[in-house]
């Protein structure tokens, strides 16, 4: 191979290593602030089973695991589930409908991140209560996938227009470095945050939106736990508000080409503040759901691909 077909290859290798790591939720920070903070709310009995089906390697943390989904290695050994991160509406729509929205490139069915919620919530249910299932779905990746996903529905962009790949395709500047919007969303907004307002360390930043659950947000923790008719999971009500979200905020002024700066990082930071929080309460209440009157069930020695930390 002569040294320019090589460079063409290398291109195209990259581009491809582009297309296939964009949009895959919130980044490393995003997922660990909302795993961290789902941890301080799960109940005694939730938080023995979460430990039991963690791998090893978590050492008991749920955080550690929560961007095990966007990991290479697993988004590559797993290629189907790369359609379970996000749900893509009608551009300008505006709104969500789950029987209308929530399918893959190819129109398959419930293969949408609120469908996955759905999946792996049945999944761990029913080895809760029917343990010969246990052996049936490999309950560490389940709960991995839904602690993952969980945080990916409360992305506004992972539920944004299918016309521009919920902010993929829209390429601007974040200061002064070229980004897509979605990239924006998923990481830019946090990583300056963090840089700026705590001291580059992600904990302080973890530990502030902790004390406004506890404090300025207190009132509204108990809507953000509901879930309508008793159900066990909720899913259809947070893709609802995402892309609202994603209309009102995350797309408004953020145009192809443009430069968005403090005015754009400013107004948003509090949107992207409370969606941790609430991924975060909202995870919790869910795995206390889930597991209310379990015994503990087990992964039964199955292998977890490329199990890692954070
Ligand atoms: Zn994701």
């Amino acid at each position: 191979m002569g040294f320019s077909e090589l460079l063409r290859v290398c291109g195209v290798a990259i581009v491809f290593f582009q297309l296939i790591t964009a949009g895959f939720g919130w980044g490393q920070h995003g997922h660990y602030a909302i795993c961290k903070i789902a941890e301080g709310y799960l109940s005694e009995n939730a938080m023995a089973v979460v430990k039991e089906l963690l791998p090893e390697s978590a050492e008991g943390e749920l955080a550690a695991v929560c961007s095990w989904a966007d990991l290479f290695q697993v988004r590559s050994h797993y290629y189907w589930s790369r359609a379970l991160h996000y749900v893509d509406t009608p551009d300008f729509r505006c709104n969500y409908d789950y029987s209308r929205d929530c399918h893959d490139s190819v129109g398959r069915k419930s293969r949408c991140v609120t469908g996955a919620i759905y999946n792996y919530t049945q999944q761990l249910m029913s080895a809760c209560h029917n343990p010969a299932s246990e052996f049936r779905y490999n309950l560490t990746e389940a709960l991995m996938f839904l602690s993952h996903f969980v945080g990916d529905v409360h992305q506004p962009l992972h539920c944004g227009f299918l016309g521009d790949l919920g902010g993929n395709r829209i390429q601007l500047h974040w200061y002064r470095r070229k980004a897509n919007l979605h990239h924006v969303w998923d990481t830019e907004i946090i990583d300056t945050a963090v840089k700026n307002f705590y001291g580059s360390d992600l904990n302080n930043m973890i530990e502030a939106l902790q004390r406004n659950i506890t404090e300025n947000w207190s009132n509204y923790v108990e809507s953000w736990e509901e879930c309508d008719s008793n159900r066990t999971v909720c899913p259809n009500p947070y893709a609802s508000e995402s892309v609202s979200l994603a209309c009102k905020y995350a797309y408004r002024n953020a145009t192809p080409g443009s430069v968005l700066g403090d005015d754009y990082f400013l107004s948003r930071l509090p949107i992207v503040e409370r969606r941790l929080a609430q991924g975060g309460v909202r995870l919790a209440a869910t795995l206390n759901r889930i597991f209310k009157s379990c015994g503990l069930i087990s992964n039964a020695g199955r292998e977890v691909q490329g199990a890692r930390l954070a």
